[in-house]
């Protein structure tokens, strides 16, 4: 049971030591309020960091000025490093088909890294004006055979961007991918529709305030910790079907350090399909890398299996110099 100063929310966007908290209440008066917050010290000393995305309990709300104090961080569901996301619902990896050219092994290599997360992930195919219906049939089919399908989309001709808009309704998104496949693009055509709070100046307006110099942690004040600060600033974006989007872009370059050479063959949905959802088939060794080994149910004759190969090869010689 809450109090009438505490409430629960969620961590829109964190700049050094604030987090702007979107109030999530049945009362309508309450529902969507945005508190401007600090975190508790007890947090910062047990070192549980506050992530954008988390769900959280504020306290010590002063509603008429919109502030309160992070208590407690509700479990995480799941969390993200590139960009610093906890609670993502959904991965949109995007790439280009041109301008840079969409490349088999390197999609792969995005792919992987974006299942390793377990999180549900959408494949769209960005700049498809640049090429021929022919060049995008031939995608769609390849694909389709890994076992995506892939949404076709222009930010330059909005071709598209209904369906992703339509995708990302109501849930918490990360965009993905390489550079240049027109991520940020992305992001700014789907922010741009509708109205979004001033808030890459919500920091601004508290600046020279009393509290906001109360507030200030050791050495590390705001100004200093905006210039030096590692961990790059990352928002969520409201969504006008409901739902949010990340406004920093992530994973420019997989590390597939999450990947294990055992938990390799299941990030591919092929695979996968081989050996059966709803009933499992196994091969006789639990621990089968898929190399030919007796009683292998994962034959070598899908498309990938050369890339699978390739990656499996990268794990084992990263495993042996860890
Ligand atoms: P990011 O590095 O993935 O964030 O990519 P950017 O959004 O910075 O875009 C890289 C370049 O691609 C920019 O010059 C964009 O204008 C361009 N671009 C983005 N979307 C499209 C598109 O649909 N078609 C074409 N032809 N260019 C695009
Ligand atoms: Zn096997």
């Amino acid at each position: 049971q809450l109090l009438d100063n505490q409430a629960i929310g969620m961590v829109a966007s964190a700049q050094a030591n604030f987090m702007r908290v979107v109030v999530d209440s049945n009362e309508e008066e309450r529902s969507g309020v945005e508190l401007l917050c600090v975190v508790k010290a007890v947090l910062k000393k047990i070192k549980r960091r506050v992530l954008v995305g988390d769900k959280v309990l504020v306290c010590s709300i002063d509603w008429i000025d919109k502030r309160g104090m992070i208590e407690n961080i509700f479990q995480r569901r799941n969390e993200i490093s590139d960009p610093p996301v906890a609670n993502v619902d959904h991965l949109l990896l995007l790439f280009s088909l041109e301008q840079p050219k969409i490349e088999a092994f390197s999609l792969t290599r995005f792919l992987i890294e974006a299942e390793s997360t377990g999180i549900p992930l959408t494949l769209a195919l960005n700049k498809s004006e640049l090429v021929d219906e022919e060049t995008q049939v031939a995608w769609d089919i390849k694909l389709r055979g890994w076992g995506y399908k892939p949404i076709f989309c222009s930010v330059d001709t909005k071709v598209g961007l209904d369906s992703l808009e339509f995708i990302l309704r109501e849930q918490t998104s990360v965009i993905v991918g390489p550079s240049g496949v027109g991520k940020s693009s992305l992001i700014n055509a789907l922010r741009g529709s509708r109205h979004v709070s001033e808030e890459d100046n919500w920091l601004a307006h508290i600046e020279g305030s009393k509290w906001y110099d109360d507030q200030r942690v050791g050495e590390v004040s705001i100004r200093s910790g905006r210039g030096k600060h590692t961990t790059r600033h990352v928002s969520l974006l409201p969504l006008s079907g409901g739902g949010y989007l990340a406004d920093t872009p992530g994973f420019n370059q997989p590390s597939l350090m999450k990947v294990t050479k055992k938990s390799l063959a299941q990030l591919f949905p092929e695979v996968r399909n081989m050996l059966g959802a709803s009933e499992p088939v196994k091969c006789s060794f639990s621990d089968c890398l898929h190399l030919g080994e007796p009683g292998c149910v994962v034959k070598g004759d899908w498309e990938r299996y050369s890339y699978y190969l390739q990656l499996l090869d990268e794990i084992k010689i990263r495993e042996e110099f860890q």
